[in-house]
């Protein structure tokens, strides 16, 4: 049976191409859990198992914090450290090219963060910034978590 390449999904059925089918497909998932990263999910569970109840990205509040602790008026900000330049951590490297570009981006990212936890100690709360690099050692990040949240 002839078979033409790229114009049958794996049903059999003329459509998109099936190769196409998928990247797009992990390309909406990407978007749609762009919020829900990896970092973001193992603080939520440490905080979970600490025994902390919390929402996610109030966005009522500056910067829509990742965790918010509403009854305390605490909030935790996840910072992916290359995009957050997370100072003198190894993963906050410049991409060699368009190195103009990217210092400006970066230096947008800094001001908006600084903005957000600026306002939202305006309006009585406590902010708490998860570095990504922090969850190579949970157990010393739960500690500090443990003594922001109880405080
Ligand atoms: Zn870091």
């Amino acid at each position: 049976m002839l078979r033409i390449s790229g114009h049958y999904s794996e049903d059999g059925s003329l459509g998109v191409p099936d190769h196409l089918n998928r990247r797009e497909r992990s390309l909406n998932m990407a978007a749609v859990h762009s919020k829900d990263t990896g970092p973001e999910m193992a603080v939520r569970k440490i905080a979970h198992a600490l025994g902390y109840r919390y929402r996610l990205h109030d966005p009522k509040l500056p910067g829509r914090p990742d965790l918010v602790f509403p009854s305390k008026h605490k909030a935790i900000f996840v910072h992916g450290c290359f995009w957050h330049r997370h100072n003198r951590c190894r993963r906050a490297s410049t991409p060699k090219t368009h190195e103009a570009f990217w210092q400006e981006k970066f230096l947008g990212n800094a001001a908006r963060d600084k903005s957000n936890r600026r306002q939202l100690k305006k309006l009585g709360w406590s902010v708490f910034t998860v570095w990504q690099c922090e969850l190579k050692n949970p157990g010393r990040l739960a500690e500090r978590l443990d003594e922001f949240l109880a405080g």
